[in-house]
């Protein structure tokens, strides 16, 4: 069996070593646009950009793993058709024949139109090495960064910033950060900690455009008001990569359409990682997390070699801001009601998510201990009476 597996990222890299692993011995192609091996992203917005850690510690693999494995790891390559009827894959260098394809296409950020001024020059994103490689040398100390959005990366970004000595302003066009993550709990104390260490956060600040003629100066919001900037970072959502799926005849709703195995509207094509929605507790959703990119890779690479197992996502994801770590278990999307509990000293605490009487999401800011218990609780469908919850001196008791 022929297997190519399109996008050279996270998802891409899991699939093909979990292949290898379970006895896939035949052709295995992986076709990745960067020129650069699959490598992890999550530092790109930490570590990396703060300029503490180097390339071959972001790689997932050393080189020479992918000849040992004999994967034909095809770098600075475009795949750029799909043609499901005879099963090949065009890139802008030849094409590919298949017998089972994968799609782990990732996603690709959000950027601010032309007219509101997202082509200027110093203004960068944040999602692949080469742009973290762009922005960092423009992280210098003293210089005013407007980070727009005030999701993960903007944050992130804003607090390596601070690190780095830059003044700098987040600007959330919506009510409150984290609006699409976390609950108001969570947002307050991510609020209080990034305006302890300096950083201006502006809610309900509604962006008009970036100003400056080729090179960014500020951004001026559509209150009236302008603010001056030397750079400027969006942090505003990413799309999931969806069009040659979609050209090749995929379903698509949201990412990749895939059943609970990942695999697509065509038999032979599967999808993982943050390209694929997929079936969740009666719902379609989408995971953008590196977790979530491991686990689908792995089951859809057992189900390609025949195991018919279904994917049960367990989403988690992490952020590290300044000193602290907010580690998240579960999806508190739908969320009815939250209970706090405080942390043990350092700033920080827990925020659990309930949904019709069930635990669904626990948000932990240095307090590892809530975070495991919860991540517990959750996965074995376990969920505490909530006045217990709130005032167990014990977390352990709730296991
Ligand atoms: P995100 O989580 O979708 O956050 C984007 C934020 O920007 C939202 O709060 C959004 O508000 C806001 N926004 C959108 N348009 C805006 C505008 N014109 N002006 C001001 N604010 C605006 O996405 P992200 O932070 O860009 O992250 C990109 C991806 O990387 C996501 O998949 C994220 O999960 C992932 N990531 C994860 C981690 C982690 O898990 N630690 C860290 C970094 C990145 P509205 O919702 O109101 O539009």
């Amino acid at each position: 069996m022929r297997i190519v597996i399109l996008g050279a990222g996270q998802a891409a890299a899991s699939m093909a070593a979990r292949l290898r692993a379970r006895g896939h011995d035949g052709p295995l192609t992986v076709v990745g646009a960067e020129p650069v091996a699959p490598y992890q992203r999550p530092p790109l917005s930490k570590a990396y950009l703060l300029g503490q850690m180097g390339l071959e510690r972001l790689l997932l693999r050393a080189p020479e793993w992918w000849t040992d494995q004999r994967i034909d790891l095809r770098l600075s390559e475009t795949a750029t058709a799909i043609d499901t009827a005879s099963r090949l894959v065009t890139t802008d260098r030849g094409s590919l024949a298949y017998d089972a394809l994968a799609l782990t296409l990732g996603a690709r950020p959000r950027r601010l139109p032309e007219a509101a001024g997202g082509h200027l020059s110093g203004v960068y994103v944040i999602r692949s090495l080469a742009d973290v490689d762009a922005l960092a040398p423009s992280m210098r100390p003293g210089r005013r960064l407007i980070v727009i959005g005030g999701g993960y990366i903007g944050l992130e970004a804003a607090a390596v910033a601070r690190k780095l000595d830059l003044e700098v302003t987040v600007l959330e066009s919506a009510p409150r950060i984290l609006g699409r993550v976390a609950a108001t709990e969570t947002a307050d104390m991510i609020r209080a900690l990034h305006q302890a260490h300096g950083v201006t956060i502006m809610e309900s600040a509604s962006l008009q455009r970036i100003t400056g003629t080729d090179r960014a100066t500020g951004v001026a919001l559509a209150d009236g008001r302008e603010l001056p900037a030397d750079l400027i970072v969006t942090g505003i959502g990413v799309l999931p990569e969806t069009r040659l799926a979609h050209e090749a005849g995929l379903a698509i709703d949201n990412g990749i359409l895939t059943d609970d195995r990942g695999r697509s509207s065509d038999p032979a094509i599967w999808a993982a990682g943050d390209c694929a929605s997929f079936p969740f507790e009666g719902e379609r959703i989408r995971l953008e997390s590196v977790g979530g990119a491991i686990d689908m890779a792995e089951t859809v690479a057992d189900n390609m070699l025949g195991a018919d197992r279904a994917y049960v996502a367990k989403p988690w994801f992490w952020s590290d801001q300044f000193d602290a770590k907010l580690q998240i278990a579960g999806l508190g999307a739908g969320h009815d009601r939250i209970v706090t509990r405080p942390g043990d000293g350092r700033h920080g605490g827990s925020v659990w998510y309930y949904r019709r009487d069930r635990l669904i999401a626990v948000d932990a800011l240095n307090d590892a201990r809530a975070y495991m218990i919860g991540k517990r609780l959750i996965e074995a469908g376990r969920s505490p009476d909530p006045q217990t919850l709130a005032e167990t001196p014990d977390l352990k008791a709730l296991l």
